[in-house]
């Protein structure tokens, strides 16, 4: 079992324990749960789907980063298909608070990066903060999404979001989640270019077309993509490299780990991610970025 999980998983019920022990006791668990594995958990312990999301919530918890706040905040997104997500808060000592990404994005973004059509629900261990609520407001489940928090009613992102302003509100009609390809091309072999390419081909960016996505290589040889995901209200954005670093932390890989990138990015974009991501790349002890223009 990977060591995040050790401290939370102990404290879990013993009949959740003997459930997820085959699942969690291999190395590379990658933080989630198929349907299948759902419904198996669920057979064994007697849980709902939605009382297993939340006893889920500590081990999400675990994944979390937090050099600056030391505050633990786990989400577990339950997608169409059935699987589920888990998402925790990462933060970045020595980046700017800009780069800090929340536990909501974090399960979002997981699920979008595993290849989810549409989310159902989050369940959260902390009530959302008005930044991740504007961020799931750009999602194709829209104000339907259900929310669980511990102690409350289930409530859709519209009960939590009223008064939104949204994609809808700007006519945008491809939401975040929905598949897309922009149909780049470059003239590049190296995987990592090519991953990032893909990445960047499927990233959201309907306000300003600056379409972006990078792949990492950690040092153990394993390749992480990230997409863009640009938001109505610009700020709440995800910028790529911190999507590929979600799926690094939560297949369990060290972000101090990473070794190289290739960010892609069109020529002249109206928003570039490339000194952000120079400068948060260097925060966590990466220094060899390659930025490629289509
Ligand atoms: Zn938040």
């Amino acid at each position: 079992m990977h060591s995040r999980f050790i401290e939370a998983f102990a404290l879990l019920p013993a009949a959740l324990q003997t459930a997820l022990e085959p699942l969690l006791s291999h190395d590379d668990f990658p933080a989630m749960l198929t349907a299948a594995q759902v419904a198996d958990v669920c057979a064994q312990t007697g849980l709902d789907d939605d009382a297993l999301a939340f006893a889920l919530l500590p081990l999400a918890a675990a994944c979390s980063i937090t050099p600056i706040s030391h505050f633990h905040v786990g989400a577990v997104a339950r997608g169409v298909s059935g699987d589920v997500y888990f998402g925790a808060n990462m933060e970045f000592s020595g980046a700017s608070m800009q780069q800090t990404v929340h536990a909501e994005q974090s399960a979002v973004t997981h699920a979008w990066l595993r290849g989810e059509a549409k989310l159902a629900s989050i369940t959260v261990n902390y009530t959302p903060c008005g930044h991740c609520r504007q961020f799931m407001n750009e999602l194709n489940s829209g104000t339907a999404l259900n929310i669980h928090l511990p102690g409350r009613d289930v409530a859709t992102l519209g009960d939590y979001l009223p008064y939104s302003f949204g994609p809808r509100d700007l006519d945008i009609a491809t939401l975040l989640m929905d598949k897309f390809d922009h149909g780049y091309t470059l003239d590049e072999t190296d995987a990592l270019s090519k991953q990032a390419l893909q990445a960047c081909n499927q990233s959201h960016a309907p306000y300003s077309q600056s379409h972006s996505g990078i792949a990492l290589e950690t040092h153990s040889g394993k390749i992480f993509a990230g997409r863009y995901a640009e938001n109505a209200a610009f700020n709440p954005s995800l910028p790529p490299l911190q999507g590929a670093l979600i799926l690094l932390n939560l297949a369990g890989e060290d972000y101090l780990n990473v070794r190289r990138a290739v960010l892609i990015e069109r020529s002249q974009p109206l928003v570039s991610q490339r000194d952000a991501t120079r400068s948060t790349l260097a925060a966590i002890g990466c220094t060899e970025l390659t930025a490629l223009t289509l």
